[in-house]
């Protein structure tokens, strides 16, 4: 099993999912550009009107000044006495009062020539008066009737300043001009330090005012020759040709305003990189999750398909289970259809063997019959002759009137007709096929039966009999009346014996269950067999008897009888005296036929 081998090839389609699933990053990128760009716009957008509010603000708080101040009788008379040293004095030191309250950088009175004849720092060092101003452009503007606005250095100070300039009027003619001159340092250092740059650039687009000194005055677009040529006279920076500022585009995300009035524009520069930043942090954190969602991913198929392995491997354990089940459910019907056709045979066998002993049975019969033909012939014979020389003596006394002796023929006749009748009723019992199965026989009611056949005789006789029997039923493999018919010989032979001795006169009856199976004995206190009868009493026709009381065939017929139920007959002799004969017979299950089941023919 190469249970490893799939791993390899799913996690490196999952790095070829990721790989295909990587653009799906730019729209996020896309998108936190978007909000972080628009969260700075927003931001720097406040913040520009801010500060263009403040700009403002400032320029116009000293728009109105020159106007407001020119109007001043003081300063209007000083004009028009400009040889005044009192006059001129009193405006140089309202200038400097109205230049402490205002907070402008410094204000000066000009004449109309552009010389300046007071002005607020008129007692320092770089003062301003008896200085020409008339190249400046806001002299002109002043002149002409208009407000003057100008940006530019100081040429004294070499400070930074803005420049308003108003004509001071009586009627219809220009006394001069009066300038407030505003400091923009301060407005500049009010940018605090932030990665955001402010810049502040003229009409000519030249930086005049930024957070970062090295972009100061540098041109952000090239100058053309008219521009070029008003800086030369006008000489508003440091240098008469400003070299340009080259910023990089992409490094700043920049917002503009333009201030009509002044021809300004008021820009916020912000840093590409504080948007660049929270984006690749954005990006960065959708990545992440791509790949933590590839992997669950992953986790999760590598889960799938160990689960459907498992029941690919379940399936297919029971699969073979299925099939050693089939092949064992096989084997067990091949073998059962075996099984059967042992028990056929084996039931075919018990046949032929039943057949076969019963064969044996009847050929044992017939041979013993072979050799009592012999007796019977002579056992029949003698009667027969008897009868035949009876019957020729009664014709003779017939002849003779000799009636009653004829008579005492005729009964010796018949006598000895009986007699040979009972010899062959004795013979079919015994020649008889018995055609019944041995079968479950109940021993003492048997035993009773035979009993009460001879129970009067005994009685007549003064037998005691002494029984010794259990309680409990013996079950003997026989059948009922060949039972009954060898106890009744063996009682009657006792009786027999018995006869022929004075009382007391006992029979002694015992059985008990043995490992081979039923034993039942039979004692008398008569004389027992003599030698010769212990040795022969089994053959046909022996008989110590009388013919009239005995034919000799009692303990033959037993002995076949016993022999054909699978037991035996065993005689001897007791050590105290008489006849003990023993019966064998088989042990057999508790049956229910107490009462007789075969034929009475015999
Ligand atoms: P039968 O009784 O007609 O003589 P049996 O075959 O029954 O024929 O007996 C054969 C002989 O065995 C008897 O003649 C007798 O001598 C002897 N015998 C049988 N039973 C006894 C017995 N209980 N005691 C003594 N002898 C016996």
């Amino acid at each position: 099993m190469t249970r490893s081998a799939p791993h390899r090839p799913r996690w490196r389609s999952l790095l070829l999912l990721a790989l295909l699933l990587t653009p799906l990053l730019w729209p996020v990128q896309q998108l936190a550009e978007r909000y972080y760009s628009s969260e700075l716009l927003e931001q720097n957008r406040q913040t520009l009107d801010l500060y263009v509010a403040n700009l403002l603000g400032t320029l116009h708080r000293f728009e109105v000044l020159p106007q407001i101040l020119g109007d001043l009788p003081a300063l209007r008379g000083m004009l028009l006495q400009p040889q005044e040293p009192a006059a001129l004095n009193g405006a140089n030191r309202l200038l400097k009062r109205m230049r402490e309250q205002t907070g402008a950088d410094v204000i000066y009175l000009m004449d109309p020539s552009g010389k300046t004849l007071a002005a607020s720092n008129w007692d320092q060092g770089d003062s301003f008066v008896g200085r020409n101003f008339a190249f400046r452009p806001y002299f002109r503007e002043a002149i002409a009737g208009r407000l003057g606005r100008f940006f530019g250095l100081g040429t004294t100070s070499g400070k930074r300043g803005y420049f308003f300039a108003a004509a001071v009027q009586d009627g219809e003619q220009t006394l001069g001009v009066l300038v407030v001159k505003v400091d923009l340092d301060d407005i500049e250092t009010l940018w605090g330090n932030t990665p955001e740059q402010l810049l502040v650039t003229d009409g000519n687009g030249v930086v005049i005012l930024t957070s970062r000194p090295d972009w100061r005055f540098r041109a952000s677009r090239p100058l053309d020759a008219a521009e070029r040529a008003a800086i030369a006279i006008n000489q508003p920076y440091p240098s008469q040709a400003p070299s340009p500022l080259a910023l990089d585009e992409t490094a700043w995300i920049t917002q503009s305003r333009a201030l009509p009035e002044t021809g300004w524009t008021v820009s916020i520069l912000a840093p590409s990189a504080q948007v660049a930043r929270p984006v690749r942090t954005a990006v960065a954190i959708g990545a992440a999750t791509l790949l933590v969602l590839i992997l669950l991913l992953g986790l999760l198929l590598q889960r799938r398909r160990h689960y459907l392995e498992r029941i690919a491997l379940d399936a297919r354990a029971r699969r073979e289970l299925e099939i050693r089940v089939l092949e064992r459910t096989r084997d067990l019907e091949a073998l059962n259809s075996r099984l059967k056709d042992e028990v056929l045979e084996r039931e075919h066998a018990q046949q032929e063997l039943l057949q076969a002993q019963d064969e044996l049975v009847q050929a044992g019969k017939l041979s013993a019959l072979g050799t009592m033909s012999a007796s019977i012939s002579h056992e029949l014979n003698q009667p027969l002759a008897a009868i035949r020389s009876y019957a020729e003596n009664a014709g003779v006394l017939l002849d003779h009137q000799r009636t009653d002796e004829v008579r005492g023929n005729l009964k010796l006749i018949g006598e000895l007709t009986a007699r040979m009748a009972s010899i062959i009723a004795h013979l079919r019992a015994f020649a008889r096929r018995d055609r019944h199965a041995p079968e479950s026989v109940a021993l003492q009611p048997a035993l009773d039966d035979a009993l009460a056949l001879l129970a009067k005789r005994r009685r007549a006789m003064e037998v005691e009999l002494i029984r010794d029997l259990p309680d409990a039923t013996l079950w003997v493999q026989a059948g009922e009346t060949r039972l009954r018919q060898v106890l009744g010989n063996l009682l009657a032979n006792a009786l027999d014996a018995l006869s022929e001795k004075a009382p007391p006169r006992r029979i002694w009856l015992s059985a008990a269950q043995t490992a081979d199976g039923i034993q039942l004995t039979l004692r008398d206190n008569g004389p027992g067999f003599s030698v010769e009868a212990l040795s022969r009493a089994r053959e046909p026709f022996f008989t110590t008897k009388t013919s009239a009381q005995g034919l000799g065939l009692g303990l033959a017929i037993c002995d076949t009888l016993m022999r054909a139920l699978g037991g035996e007959l065993l005689l001897a002799n007791h050590p105290e005296g008489g006849a003990l004969l023993t019966l064998r017979l088989r042990a057999a299950a508790p049956g229910v036929n107490l009462q007789p089941s075969e034929d009475h023919s015999a």
